[in-house]
C-alpha cells in the first residue's frame, strides 16, 4: 500500500547489462489497530492519510543528490519510475498510496508501475537473491542497509521459473505455480479463512492473556516451543493415510486434519482447496469446554494446531507433486514459503520433513527473511523493477482494485487482465494492453 521509489544503477556494457540492488530507504509503519480484533478499515485509512506523505518526504531525502540544476524535488536525482500497489486490497487504503504515487510520477515526469500485492510476495525470494545471494542466509537489518553482495544480470535471479510458492498470510492462503513473471497459476486457495487468521484466533483462545502480544502467530509459536527446535519432536506422516489420522493426546482431545471427510463421491480430502475454519472452531471448543486448562496442555494444543495447519498446507503441495508426470516433476526445483506465517520456524521444519520423507529431498525450500515475509514496501519495489524491466508501465488513470486475481485463467484475466498496462516495445511505451 506504500508507494515505493525504486532506483537501480546500471553499470555495464550494451550487451550484458549488469545491475546492482541498493536499497536507499526502507521503513514500515503499521496502523495501531490493537483492540479492534483485526484491521479496522477507518483506522487503517486515517493512518495512511496521516503518515504516508511524511514517510515519502523522508524517503526522498535518501535519493542521490543531484549535481545538475535543481529539479522539482530540490537537488535530488529523480528515480527512473515509481512503483505502487494497485491491489488487491481495501480500495480506500490503496487509493491513498496510488494517488500519492501518481503525484510523484507526474511531478518527476517518470513512468508509474501499479503492481499486484500477491505477485510481489511470490517474487520476493528473487529480490533476496540479489541482496544476499541466498534468501535463507542471514541478511542485514535495515539499519545496516540492504546492499548487494554482487552485480547481477536478470538471468542470475533465483529461484528461476517455474517454481511453487505457498503464500501464507493473515489474509491469504494459496499454493501457486509461477511459470514466468506474469504467469501464475493458483493451484489451491482457502475456502474460508486464511491460515494466519486461524493461528491468530487460536492464539487468543489458547494463550494466557499476559503472553498474547502481536503478532499473535509468533506468540503462539514462542509459547508452543519456548526452547525452539529442541521442543519439536516432530514425526512427519509417511503417506496420505497417516496424514489424515488423528493423533490422540494424553489430554483426551485430538485435532483432525481439515477436509479429511469424504462426502460420497466428492472426496474432499483430495480436493485442491485449503480450509482452516473448522480447525479453529475445534480449538475454540476445546478451550471453552474448560478455560482452566494447564499451561502444559495449552502448550500441546498450540503445537498441535500448528502441526495440523502446516501439514494441511503441505498436503496440497504433495497432491500437486504426485499429480505430475516425471518430466514435469523434473522442472519443480524450488518451493517458496512467503507471507507472514512463513516466518514460523516450525512451518519450515514441517514442510522440509514432509518433502524429505516423501522422497523430494532434491526440492529446495526457500523463504525470505521474516521482515520481507510480512507486508513490506521492498517487495513492491522489487516487483515494480521486474515489471518495468520486462517493459510494463501503467497508465496514469489506473484505479485501485479490491479483487484482482494473479491467475490469467480467472474471470478477470489475472495480472494483465486488469487493463491499464502499457508495454514498451522500444524506449517509448506504445502498446496499450
Ligand atoms: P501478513 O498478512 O503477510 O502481513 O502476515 C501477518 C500474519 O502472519 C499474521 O496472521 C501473523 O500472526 C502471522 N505471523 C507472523 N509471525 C508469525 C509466526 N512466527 N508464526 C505464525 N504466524 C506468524
Ligand atoms: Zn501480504
Amino acid at each position: 500500500m506504500i508507494p515505493t521509489i525504486t532506483g537501480t544503477g546500471d553499470e555495464g556494457s550494451n550487451d550484458a547489462l549488469k545491475l546492482r540492488t541498493n536499497v536507499l530507504f526502507h521503513e514500515r509503519i503499521t496502523a495501531d489497530t490493537e483492540g479492534y480484533g483485526g484491521i479496522h478499515p477507518l483506522v487503517a485509512l486515517y493512518s495512511h492519510q496521516r503518515r504516508l506523505a511524511p514517510l515519502v518526504q523522508k524517503a526522498i531525502e535518501h535519493l542521490e543528490p543531484c549535481s545538475g540544476p535543481a529539479s522539482i524535488v530540490d537537488a535530488r536525482r529523480a528515480p527512473d519510475f515509481v512503483t505502487v500497489t494497485r491491489g488487491p486490497g481495501m480500495r480506500s487504503n490503496l487509493s491513498v498510496g496510488l494517488d500519492t504515487a501518481k503525484g510523484l510520477a507526474v511531478a518527476w515526469n517518470v513512468p508509474l508501475v501499479g503492481v499486484h500485492h500477491m505477485q510481489a510476495h511470490a517474487l520476493t525470494p528473487r529480490l533476496c537473491s540479489t541482496i544476499r545471494l541466498r534468501p535463507q542466509e542471514a541478511y542485514r537489518s535495515p539499519r545496516d542497509g540492504y546492499h548487494d553482495a554482487a552485480e547481477w544480470t536478470p538471468q542470475d535471479l533465483e529461484p528461476r521459473f517455474p517454481f511453487l510458492s505457498v503464500l501464507a498470510s493473515g489474509g491469504h492462503t494459496m499454493l501457486i505455480e509461477s511459470n514466468s513473471l506474469i504467469e501464475h497459476k493458483i493451484l489451491a486457495a482457502t475456502a474460508d479463512i486464511a491460515i494466519g487468521d486461524c493461528l491468530d484466533k487460536a492464539a487468543r483462545a489458547i494463550l494466557p492473556s499476559e503472553l498474547l502480544v502481536p503478532p499473535y502467530g509468533r506468540a503462539l509459536e514462542e509459547f508452543a516451543f519456548p526452547n525452539g527446535s529442541s521442543d519439536y519432536h516432530y514425526i512427519p506422516p509417511a503417506g496420505r493415510r497417516e496424514e489424515l489420522e488423528r493423533r490422540e493426546t494424553r489430554w483426551g482431545w485430538s485435532l483432525g486434519a481439515p477436509l479429511s471427510d469424504s462426502h460420497g463421491a466428492a472426496k474432499s480430502s483430495r480436493r485442491m482447496l485449503y480450509s482452516f475454519a473448522g480447525l479453529l472452531t475445534y480449538v475454540q471448543r476445546i478451550m471453552t469446554a474448560n478455560p482452566e486448562r494447564s499451561i502444559d496442555e495449552r502448550r500441546e494444543l498450540a503445537a498441535e494446531v500448528m502441526r495440523v495447519a502446516f501439514e494441511h498446507l503441505a498436503s496440497r503441495i504433495m497432491l500437486h507433486l504426485s499429480s505430475l508426470n516425471a518430466e514435469d516433476l523434473e522442472t519443480v526445483k524450488t518451493v517458496v514459503l512467503s507471507g507472514g506465517v512463513a516466518s514460523n520456524k516450525f512451518l519450515k521444519h514441517v514442510i522440509r520433513s514432509i518433502l524429505d520423507v516423501r522422497n523430494f529431498q532434491h526440492i529446495r525450500l526457500v523463504y525470505p527473511p521474516p521482515e520481507l515475509c510480512t507486508d513490506n514496501a521492498l517487495m513492491i519495489a522489487w516487483l515494480g523493477m521486474e515489471m518495468y524491466d520486462a517493459g510494463y508501465e501503467s497508465e496514469l488513470g489506473i484505479q485501485p482494485l479490491r479483487k484482482w486475481s494473479m491467475d490469467a485463467a480467472a474471470e478477470d484475466g489475472g495480472i494483465l487482465g486488469a487493463g491499464g498496462w502499457m508495454k514498451r516495445t522500444g524506449s517509448i511505451p506504445d502498446v496499450k494492453l
